[in-house]
């Protein structure tokens, strides 16, 4: 080995090693499959690579992924004959996290959060979790189409640092050798590690093999020394898991399969898996989450489906096949449709994508809509992603009111904060005569909840929504209808409560307008120019006085968020 470099370890890396070896100690075995699903990764990479390439391949093409294990030196081998990694690639993927925002977030975690086994969940474990099992780790690789001379070997024992050394090595791709700690060496043995690619790996499309090594006896029954033949087994099922009916895959297999494409540790909450055929022809398996990304509201986090045409991967995170609104879910696309030299930037033209975009985000919106029949199950949902998907109507106003179905509110039905009254809940809970759904917006769930704006529904038993989210008054001006029904803020404009006042009600408010205007008009000459104007109200019942808004003007939250932008 030359050029041998000592480097340090990413601070990050450092604590996510600890996070993850405290954490994950009972769920140790999750190693192999987050190692199996890189050498799956690397080889889809090279096949799309191959494609412009065939010389990638270096006469064999045939991808796979091997795994061998020695039970005296305690070690586990896995070899895949995919991309590989120069020596740029391998300081860069395995001596940091390279996700934006993972630096900030894992300072911001105090040292009883570092415990949370949960937290975890929130990154991914990957390559790392070698080190759950491994006292040392050492990978040998070489990029493909690079020359013999330019393998390079990666050593760490995870305790801060990994050294780089220039190696010569025949073949592309990656073999990873774990050193068992003590207290692992069970994972050195043919059974235990069958039935793991069996358990977490089976859905990989490509093959997972095991050496089967039989020796030649002589009449005597005596094993001939020399005479070991390796033969080779596959044990994953190795069909791409979307391309099975759904019938033939059980839960278990679509919640692993997850874990490999959305690169999470969690299961699920649901999936839906649909093969489409006709003027479009695509399969698509989509999942929700069961936890939402750290990144979730940054900008430029991850988002999208990973892309296939005809079997082979083409991308991961193609964001153009779902709306935005929709980053949280995670899944698969497989398509016709496409040629396979598709790019990013073919993907933002081509009409068809538009179209499978439109199917897709159809069966998102079909399969969260089914997952509200099961209120517990929802609840998560609604707690992880509602805010998000609060973005919608202003998104995508053609599904405005699918999505106002899975909208879900707090309200002076139940005056707790937790958000769980629908639209549908609502309408049915109408007063006789009323017409709208109303609403009030605060900063906070305590100052909505007591806005003296609702003192006058409270009063006559109307349910007013109380939205305090950030997002809220943004949705509200998209959202201005549902089922029929338009929405009316309580602290805006005219207070018109439709039918449900009657005629003399409506006459002694008229009587009370006049016989104060006198005291209107001294406030308003007290007030000045900081009003509009001064009005008599109906709204308040124990508030003497109140603050109402403009039916058009800018909400509070609005004009904060306007003014904090620098507007
Ligand atoms: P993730 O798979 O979520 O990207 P990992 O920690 O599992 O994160 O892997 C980090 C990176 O290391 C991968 O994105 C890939 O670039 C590289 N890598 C890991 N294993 C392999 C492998 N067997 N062959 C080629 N590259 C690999
Ligand atoms: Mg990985």
């Amino acid at each position: 080995a030359t050029h041998e470099e000592t480097l340090g370890f990413q601070t990050e890396v450092k604590q996510l090693l600890n996070l993850m070896i405290n954490s994950l100690y009972s769920n140790r075995e999750i190693f192999l499959r987050e190692l199996i699903s890189n050498a799956a990764d690397a080889c889809d990479k090279l096949r799309y690579a191959a494609l412009d390439n065939d010389a990638l391949y270096e006469g064999d093409s045939d991808l796979r992924i091997e795994i061998e294990h020695d039970a005296s030196a305690n070690t586990v081998t896995l070899r895949d004959n995919g991309i590989g990694m120069n020596r740029e690639d391998v300081i860069a993927n395995l001596g940091t996290i390279a996700r934006s925002g993972t630096a900030e977030f894992m300072q911001q975690l105090t040292g009883e959060q570092q415990k949370d086994a949960k937290l975890i969940g929130q990154f991914g474990v990957g390559f790392y979790s070698g080190f759950i099992v491994a006292d040392e780790v050492t990978v040998r690789t070489r990029k493909a189409g690079t020359s013999a001379q330019e393998g390079v070997e990666w050593r760490s024992r995870g305790e801060g640092e990994f050294s780089v050394a220039d190696i010569e090595r025949d073949k592309h791709g990656t073999e990873i050798i774990l050193h068992l700690k003590d207290d692992a060496k069970e994972f050195a043995d043919e059974y235990r590690l069958q039935g793991l690619v069996r358990k977490y790996s089976d859905h990989i499309e490509v093959p997972v093999r095991m050496p089967k090594i039989e020796t030649a006896k002589d009449d005597d029954g005596n094993e001939i020394e020399g005479s070991e033949v390796t033969t080779w087994e596959t044990i994953n099922e190795a069909t791409a898991l979307w391309v099975r009916p759904k019938s033939e895959v059980s839960d278990d297999e679509y919640k692993a399969f997850y874990k490999h494409v959305a690169h999470d540790f969690s299961d699920p909450l649901t999936w839906s898996h649909n093969k489409v055929e006709g003027k479009l022809e695509y399969t698509s398996l989509l999942y929700v989450p069961g936890r939402a990304p750290f990144d979730m509201f940054e900008r430029d986090g991850a988002r999208g489906v990973k892309l296939y045409v005809q079997r082979v991967f083409i991308m991961d995170d193609a964001e153009q096949f779902l709306p935005l609104y929709l980053r949280f879910i995670k899944g698969v696309l497989d398509t016709r449709d496409l040629s396979l030299n598709v790019s990013r930037e073919i993907l933002q033209q081509d009409p068809k994508v538009e179209k499978i975009k439109g199917a897709l985000t159809k069966r998102a919106l079909d399969m969260l809509k089914k997952l509200s029949k099961d209120d517990e199950q929802y609840k998560t949902f609604w707690s992880t992603f509602g805010s998000v998907l609060k973005e919608g109507p202003g998104e995508d106003p053609a599904n405005r009111e699918k999505i106002g179905e899975l909208l879900r509110f707090a309200s002076t039905h139940t005056d707790t904060a937790a958000q769980e009254q629908s639209l549908a809940g609502y309408i049915e809970r109408m007063k006789e005569g009323q017409q709208k759904i109303y609403y009030v917006v605060a900063d906070s769930f305590n100052a909505a909840k007591n806005s003296p704006h609702l003192e006058i529904f409270r009063k006559k038993g109307i349910e007013v929504l109380l939205l305090s989210d950030r997002i809220d008054e943004w949705l509200m001006t998209h959202l201005t209808e549902f089922d029929g029904k338009t929405f009316a803020d309580v602290a805006k404009g005219e207070l018109d409560l439709g039918d449900v006042e009657n005629e003399e009600e409506k006459k002694a408010q008229e009587e009370t307008a006049k016989a104060k205007e006198e005291l209107v008009k001294r406030v308003k000459e007290a007030l000045g120019d900081g009003v509009q104007e001064v009005k008599i109200t109906h709204r308040l019942t124990d508030s003497p006085a109140c603050v109402v808004l403009p039916e058009h003007e800018m909400g509070y939250q609005m004009r904060r968020i306007m003014e904090a932008a620098g507007q």
